[in-house]
Order: C-alpha cells, then structure tokens, then sequence
C-alpha cells in the first residue's frame, strides 16, 4: 500500500529505550524508522515518569527548603500555590525535552510513524493509527516498548479519586487526605509532592519497610523524615478493599494488628509495573514473551529470534530509564554489526524524595544472605561542615567492600543529592577501585561528595579529622 515502508532497523517505542537506540543506529549509517503511538517521542520517562515528577519535586523542595529556613532566622509567607501555573511550567519543561526529541530524530533522518505498531510476521509491523495501516518491513527490529502502572483488581480504577502515578503528575487537584498504596520510588517520591504541595499523607507498604529494595539503615533518615510530616506510614500492611462512597474512598487494611478502615480522599496507586510485551503480537515474529509480560534476551539483547531485540522495561528490571538506555546502545550497535555486550557491573538507584536515597550494587543485605565477606565504610552526615551548613544532618554514605581484596562492590547513600552521590561510587566499581583509591582521592571542600572519601577511611581505619 501507499504507506509501506522499508527500515533497516525499526524500532517500536520511543521512550529512553527506544529513542536512543533509534539514534544510534542511525548514527552508525542505519536507516532508521522509529514507531510510537503517543503524538510525543520520549516514552514514559520525559512525559509521565522521570522528568515531570523532578519538575514537581523541585517545587516540593522549595516549598519545604523555605519553611525549614523559619527555624534559623529567614522565615517566608505560607506559599500560595497556584497549580494551573505549576502544572503549566512542568508541562513546558517535558515539552523542551519531548520537541528537542523531534528535532534530533529529525536532523538524524529517523522516520517518525506514528500509530500502535503490531507484528504481523518475522520481518514485518503493522501500525494502527486511528485505522490508517502504515506496514513497515525491517531487516533488524528493537522492541522497546516499555510498560505501564499494574492495576488491583479490589480497587475501582475508573473512579477518578483513583489514580495512579500519571493521574498524580496531572496535578488536578490536591486531596485532603492521600493515600499512597505502595511504599516504593514512585509512590514516595509523589507522596513527598503532595505532602509539600499541603496534602495530608498516608503510605501502606506490603513489606516490613518502606524502598524494600535497599538497606533498612539508609532507608531509616528518609522513614523518619516522613514519619514526622505525614500522618501514617503503614508496613508489614497491605490494602484489601476500596470502596468508593459519595464522602470519599473507604480502604480497608490489614496490618500487624488486624483489620482496619479509613477513608481518603484520594488513593494513588503505585504498587509496581508491568511490562507492555504480551500486547504487540509478538508471536507473530516468534519472539517469546513469559507469562508477566517480559521478553527474555541475551546479553547483546537478542530475543530468540536473531535479528529481532529486545531493550528497557520491557525485558525486566530494574525498569529504570538509565538501564534502557545503555540497553539500547547495545542493541543498536549489535544491529550495526559491533561486537558489543551488556556487561555493567551494576545499575545504581536513586529515589528522589527529601532526603533522597541512591544505592548501588551489592547492598548490607544482600552480602548478608549470601554469606560474601564483605567489610563496610560508615560516615554519617551528622560530621559533614557541608552538611550541616545546609540545615541538614540525617544523611549517612555507606559503603561496602570485599574482604578480600577491599574493592568496593557496592553504597547506600541517604541525604540531600544522594542521587548525585551515588554515581562516583558506580564508576569505582565499574573500575575496580579499592578503599585506597577513594580514600587517597582529594575530594573538594566542603561537598557532600567528601562523604564518599571519609566512608573509605572509616573503613581503612585511617580517618584521623573529619572536618
Ligand atoms: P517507556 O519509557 O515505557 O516507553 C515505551 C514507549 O513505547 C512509550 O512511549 C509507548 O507509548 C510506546 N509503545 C508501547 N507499545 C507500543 C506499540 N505497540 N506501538 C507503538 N508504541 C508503543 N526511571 C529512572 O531511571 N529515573 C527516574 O527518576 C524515574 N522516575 C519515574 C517516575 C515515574 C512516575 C514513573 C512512572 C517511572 C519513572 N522511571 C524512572 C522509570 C522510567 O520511566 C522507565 O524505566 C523508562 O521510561 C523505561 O524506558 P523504555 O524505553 O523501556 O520504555
């Protein structure tokens, strides 16, 4: 038909994934077409995800930064504020990013089709826009496709007082009450915006701490931060009904104690997401798909099927944007004929709540139950001039080492920039840095970054004057 079209490599999303493998491959001299169904490039991450949710962080730390500084002598009116406005600055700021998109895709003749793209065979995609078919033929395919917010079957989703993360970055209204089901990255840190922003707020969380994932000592500053802002953080706790009446949503849970019911104003839901695989008709190319949705690969991101790959969210976690990125260099190089491999050493993580909370690699208790030796490197915040001349002490950098050769192998860090932090101790890893060579390295003065130092020498044994 008229709108068929022939790709050297086809990519199918365009989120971090997607588009940067769609970039490269056309950098390497591929003739690159890159398929997205949303009218805006940039996939989650820029226009529901990564990027809008640090707009309105900023804005959440502002808010408190102004209201702590009461405390030492500058205080500031109640903050006004006036959402239209505050939704409109985060929506330009995702459309400088989203349109900046375009222009590359454009400048590197990436064709942009637009449409819900479906395989049809082993070398073909058919894409639906609104009933207009466009069938693109490709020599290499990189599924990018991404995943999506996972709904609970007890929990009325089509009301509107329930919402799930990009409901919460639509800023339509601030709740008097907001329950955040899910005590992980995405629902802390939009718990932290409404908190900011004058909601009260609750989070139950199913496990027996808030960010499973890392250390309970790097998670604790964050735990009693919010402890003291919000009005409930429910662990070991887990939602079983939601009822939505005229007077608000009646939640009924089940903790420690028993059962027990409240009821919100608003309930966002942020227990996890699923990947997007069983929806793009992947058995027609003979690309298996498991029964949650993620598409197995290699460590070059080959499916099964040679000539057909597989990058980001969609293949497993962590679904974080940094990881589908590097994935999709990779794959794109692969495509274009470079031997390359997935071999990171480690994916750091970052929750960007007040104090944020980064770690990477090997954490106290996962060296725990693997029975590793491994030795640990503590400095606490409380010690950092830097620190404490920003209000703050509740911070601690945290790191962990191999007994036997003193190569750190993996960080906690919990405090203002810890985001930051965190990415000096994924580069030492990546090169088998020990604790001399962070402990011998000069770190400027007085930074936050000086913390990552001072946790090497607590662990050589050697620090003699912190400040
Ligand atoms: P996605 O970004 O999910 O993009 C997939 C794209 O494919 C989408 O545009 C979708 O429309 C399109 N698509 C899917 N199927 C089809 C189809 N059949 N046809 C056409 N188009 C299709 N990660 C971080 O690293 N840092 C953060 O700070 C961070 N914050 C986040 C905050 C929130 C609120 C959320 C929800 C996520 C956050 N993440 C963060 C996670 C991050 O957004 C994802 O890991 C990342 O977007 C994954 O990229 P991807 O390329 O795999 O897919």
């Amino acid at each position: 038909g008229a709108g068929d079209i022939h790709a050297e490599v086809v990519v199918l999303g365009s989120g971090p994934g997607g588009y940067t493998a769609a970039f490269r491959a056309a950098d390497l001299g591929k003739k690159v077409v890159l398929i997205e169904k949303d009218p805006y490039l940039g996939g989650v991450c820029l226009n529901v995800g990564c990027i809008p949710s640090k707009a309105l962080l900023h804005a959440a730390k502002v808010i408190t930064e102004a209201e702590e500084m009461g405390e030492h002598g500058i205080s500031f009116a109640k903050p006004k504020t006036d959402i239209d406005k505050l939704r409109a600055w985060k929506e330009s700021v995702v459309k400088q990013l989203t349109g900046g998109l375009a222009g590359l895709a454009k400048g590197r003749k990436v064709q942009v089709v637009t449409g819900y793209g479906r395989f049809t065979g082993p070398n073909m995609i058919e894409v639906d826009n609104d009933g207009e078919k466009t069938t693109v033929s490709f020599d290499n395919c990189i599924i990018a496709a991404g995943s999506e917010p996972v709904t609970l079957p007890f929990i009325p989703h089509d009301d509107p007082r329930v919402i799930d993360s990009t409901g919460a970055l639509e800023l339509k209204e601030i709740p008097k009450r907001l329950l955040v089901l899910g005590g992980g990255i995405i629902g802390l840190e939009m718990g932290c915006v409404y908190d900011a922003l004058g909601s009260k707020v609750t989070v139950v969380e199913f496990m027996d701490q808030i960010i499973p994932g890392a250390d309970k000592d790097i998670v604790k500053p964050l735990a009693t931060r919010i402890e003291g802002r919000y009005e409930n953080i429910f662990t070991k706790t887990k939602v079983t009904a939601v009822e939505a009446q005229k007077k608000g949503l009646k939640v009924t849970m089940e903790g420690p104690d028993g059962e027990f019911t409240d009821t919100f104003d608003m309930v966002l839901v942020a227990v996890g997401r699923r990947p997007n695989g069983a929806k793009i008709n992947a058995e027609a190319a003979g690309v298996a798909v498991d029964e949650r949705g993620f598409i197995p690969v290699d460590n070059q991101q080959r499916t099964g099927v040679p000539h057909i790959f597989a990058i980001g969210d969609v293949v497993g976690q962590p679904m974080l944007a940094h990881k589908a990125v590097h994935e999709g260099k990779v794959a794109a190089e692969v495509c274009a004929g470079h031997k390359r491999y997935f071999d990171a050493r480690i994916i750091p993580s970052v929750a960007y709540t007040d104090p944020e909370v980064a770690w990477v690699g090997v954490t106290e208790a996962e060296a725990k139950a693997k029975g590793l030796k491994v030795g640990k490197g503590v400095f606490p915040w409380a010690a950092s001039g830097r620190s404490l001349s920003l209000g703050r002490s509740e911070g601690i950098t945290k790191l962990i080492f191999d007994e036997s050769d003193d190569r750190v192998i993996g960080a906690g860090i919990v405090g203002p920039n810890a985001g930051d932090l965190i990415a000096e101790v994924a580069l030492a890893i990546e090169m088998g840095a020990d604790a001399v060579d962070l402990g011998h390295t000069i770190h400027p003065h007085p930074t936050l970054s000086e913390t990552v130092n001072f946790a090497a020498e607590m662990f050589e044994g050697t620090i003699t004057d912190l400040m």
